[in-house]
């Protein structure tokens, strides 16, 4: 029996609704009921700073959360009554030791002359999180190699995290502590608050979620996310033996589509049916 839930999901076109599919029209509200549970603990992990959080917070009526695991896992806040966020100085400090005591400007300093790299604007870098444009047709192999050697004469131990803005055609990287990820933080917080995979749910769409997804905790991905990335995460989820902990948001779930919220309500009553109630979706048994 089920005693408590950890609830952790993404928020961009996981939980918040800024996608291109249709987001069905009650979800949001029973998430909000499901979150309201005193026996849920819900915490938000996403690639956004604390501000970009409060501001979607706000934007989308979204609850408020137990955790807030912000700028990709770097850094776990816990939200205390009212709009009090208290830093995981833990966290922090361990995620620190990755870089060697040295932040985001030191970072900076060592990489100044790797000329392909463009910092991104300052809202976008964090403490333990640097942020760069590059070029799309930048040589991604000399880059890496010339990263590594600046970073290593530093002995800062960090993994670069590759990705493109379409839109803004543009290449991004962020380099970060070789610790911190959103799987790691989430395990963390599963220790810090005495969850097992058990009582644990995560719910996301994209590929800074397929760590999570392919690892041993439930998770769901939302019907919306993509099909390359449902492709990844069933691949490597399969490899490493937990593909009966992911589950693929399909819709067709007491009218709703799958999409956003309805995914994640979706598949934590494929893994803990009697929360059903919890959703206030069916009667308390
Ligand atoms: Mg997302």
């Amino acid at each position: 029996m089920t005693e408590r839930l950890l609830l952790c999901t993404d928020l961009d076109r996981t939980l918040i609704p800024n996608g291109s599919q249709p987001e069905s029209p009650d979800a949001r509200e029973v998430f909000a009921t499901l979150a309201a549970d005193p026996r849920v603990v819900l915490a938000y992990v996403t690639g956004r700073h604390r501000q970009l959080v409060e501001d979607a917070m706000a934007q989308y009526q979204l609850p408020t959360p137990d955790f807030v695991i912000g700028d990709v896992g770097t850094t776990i806040y816990r939200l205390e009554a009212g709009s009090n966020w208290q830093p995981d100085t833990d966290w922090a400090h361990q995620v620190g030791a990755d870089w060697n005591g040295k932040t985001n400007r030191d970072l900076q300093e060592l990489l100044a002359d790797v000329r392909a790299l463009a910092p991104q604007e300052a809202h976008k870098q964090n403490l333990h999180k640097v942020s760069y444009y590059l070029a799309l047709d930048s040589d991604l192999a000399a880059l890496e190699l010339a990263i590594n050697r600046r970073l290593l004469s530093g002995a800062v131990r960090a993994r670069l995290v590759w990705s493109v803005d379409e839109p803004a055609a543009t290449g991004l990287l962020d380099i970060l502590p070789s610790g911190a990820s959103k799987y790691h933080a989430v395990t963390a917080l599963q220790r810090n608050e005495g969850f097992s995979d058990k009582d644990t749910v995560f719910s996301g769409d994209s590929g800074n979620d397929i760590e999570v997804l392919a690892s041993p905790i439930p998770a769901v991905l939302v019907a919306n996310s993509e099909p390359a990335v449902q492709a990844r995460a069933m691949r490597e989820a399969a490899a490493e033996g937990n593909s009966a902990r992911l589950y693929i948001a399909r819709g067709d779930f007491y009218g709703m589509n799958g999409n956003y919220s309805a995914g994640i309500l979706e598949g934590i009553a494929h893994y803990h049916p009697r929360l059903l109630s919890w959703m206030g979706l069916e009667a308390t048994t």
